[in-house]
This record gives C-alpha cells, structure tokens and sequence, in this order.
C-alpha cells in the first residue's frame, strides 16, 4: 500500500467521518446495516424506528441491538420514532435529528414495505398503504433534509434505497413495483432540481437479499434455490454488501454523481435469461 493509500484506509471513505446520517427504517436488515457501516466511517447517525405498537418489543430489541453495535464504533447516535408515511411525525422525525446530532448532512431514505396480492383483488387500501410508505415517505424525508440543507446553505446528500423493481415489474406486488419504479424519477428529478445548490441524489437497488422482509424464502431451502437460479452471481447478497454502496454514494468519492441508481443485485437487471442466445438463430 502506498502511502496515501495507507492514510486513506485509516480515514475510512472519504468525506463521511464527522457527517451526520439519518436512516430510515434503520432498525432492521439493510437500514441496520446502513447505520453500522456509517458509524464504521465515523459518521455520527440518527436511526429512524417505527412507532407501532403491535410490532413495540421486536423494534425495540433491534433498535438497542443496532445502538449497541454503533456505539462500539464510539459515535454518537440517536433514535428517533415516526411513521415516514405520517408527514408530521417525518417533519417532527428531521427536525429532532437535526436538534440531537447538530445538523443533518445525509439522508437514507430505506424504509419500505411490500404487499403480495393479485392485482385484480388488492384493495385501494393496499394499494395506498404501500405507495404511502415507500415513495410519499421518501418524498417527505427528502422534502425535509432538502429545506434544512437549503436553509444553512450547505451540501447534502441523499440516497434512496429503490430496488431491481424499479426496472423490472413485479406480478401481485403492484404498489411495490409502482413505488420503486416512481423512485426512479424521485430521484431524478430532485438531482436535478438540486444539483446547482450542491445536493446529490442517488438511488441504490438492491437485488434478492437476506433480510427480514424476505422471510417468505430465506429460511427455506427449496425457495431459496429458486431464488438463487435466477441471479447470474447464483446467491443472495447481504445487507452489508447493500451498505458499502450507500456509504460510497454520500463520500466525497462519489462527489461527482448524481442522479444515478446502482444496482448492486449480482447481475440480475441483466437479462438472465439471454445467458444463452435464443431469440434470433
Ligand atoms: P426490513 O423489513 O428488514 O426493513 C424495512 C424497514 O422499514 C424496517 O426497519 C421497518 O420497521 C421499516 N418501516 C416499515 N414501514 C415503515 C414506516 N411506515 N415508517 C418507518 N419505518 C418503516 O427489509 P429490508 O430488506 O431491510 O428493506 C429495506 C429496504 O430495502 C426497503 O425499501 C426494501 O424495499 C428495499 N429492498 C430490499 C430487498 C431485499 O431483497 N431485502 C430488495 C430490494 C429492495
């Protein structure tokens, strides 16, 4: 290792320690990994849980497990409550983090939720539910982090968790197919909106990965190969394989992108199927 090499290995990514983070949904899977990997860089984090009372004891004991985690990085981090679909409990959510870590400078907007339903029997309700969650949350997030960074004149990142179903439609999860594709264009066209006040915008998509959310497959290993024989990388990835391209988004290494998604889902938004050619001999 050269010695530039050597001292940015011991800075972790660039341009993150010191950094204030809030994390959405970040008492579980991806979003705990999110907030551990900032930590990791020194970044201080605030890590959003949700408030409902039927699910109070498992989000209480993964909020102490991932508090405890980040402190051993020796950063301050703070826990903050509220609904991302409630747009008073967010406005209440950003203005506690900006007031318990001084400032907010990047924001993981990784809360999300899915309904599996056929499309002809799923409910308005359903329907609105997910939408509510997954896009009008992230707006509302973003919406909140954008006037804050605007109002002290200073750079900011944000980082959308989105998914390989924002290309690719998924059948009987249709609020989660319309909310990941509508994150696209979130994220467009705030980066573009933003980009001249020094605000980047940038989406990660995760492919099949082993998270709660996926309890359906993980642990069973007739549905896990068949998850895994779609993906040309033939497993699942990890949540932390997740983080590391977060964390790279809002470092100054990525000071230069906005706008983008990167799919990080073992190749599986390239056609898998056209592994062998089929179509045209
Ligand atoms: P997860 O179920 O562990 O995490 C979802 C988190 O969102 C939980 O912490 C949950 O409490 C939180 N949440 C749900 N509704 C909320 C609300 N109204 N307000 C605040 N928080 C709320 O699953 P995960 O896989 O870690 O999902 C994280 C993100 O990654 C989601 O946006 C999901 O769509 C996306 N994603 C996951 C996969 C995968 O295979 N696991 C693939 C693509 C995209």
């Amino acid at each position: 290792m050269t010695t530039t090499e050597l001292a940015a290995a011991r800075e972790g990514m660039r341009g993150l320690k010191g950094k204030n983070v809030l994390v959405t949904g970040g008492t579980s899977g991806i979003g705990q990994a999110i907030a551990v990997r900032f930590a990791e860089h020194g970044a201080n984090v605030a890590i959003n849980y949700l408030r409902d009372p039927s699910e109070a004891a498992e989000t209480e004991g993964q909020v102490h497990a991932c508090v405890a985690k980040v402190r051993q990085e020796g950063v301050r981090d703070v826990v903050v409550g509220a609904d991302v679909s409630k747009e008073d409990e967010v406005e209440r959510m950003v203005a506690q983090a900006i007031e318990e870590l001084g400032g907010v400078d990047v924001l993981v907007n990784n809360a999300g939720i899915q309904v599996s339903c056929p499309s002809h029997e799923l409910s308005s309700e359903d329907f609105d539910k997910v939408l509510a969650v997954n896009l009008r949350g992230s707006f509302l997030c973003a919406r909140e982090a954008i006037r804050h960074f605007l109002a002290e004149e200073k750079p900011g990142s944000i980082v959308n968790i989105s998914s390989v179903h924002q290309l690719i439609p998924k059948p009987s999860y249709l609020g989660y197919s319309v909310s990941k594709g509508g994150m696209m264009n979130l994220t467009r066209t705030l980066a573009l909106e933003y980009a001249g006040q020094g605000i980047r915008v940038n989406g990660v998509g995760p492919g099949a990965t082993v998270t709660p959310i996926n309890r359906a497959w993980i642990d069973d290993p007739v549905k896990r190969e068949q998850v895994t024989s779609h993906i040309p990388i033939p497993r699942a990835g990890d949540s932390d394989e997740m983080a590391g391209v977060v964390a790279f988004l809002a470092s100054d290494d990525a000071a230069y992108i906005t706008g983008q998604t990167i799919f990080v889902d073992g190749g599986l938004t390239l056609f898998a199927d056209f592994r062998e050619p089929w179509s045209s001999e």
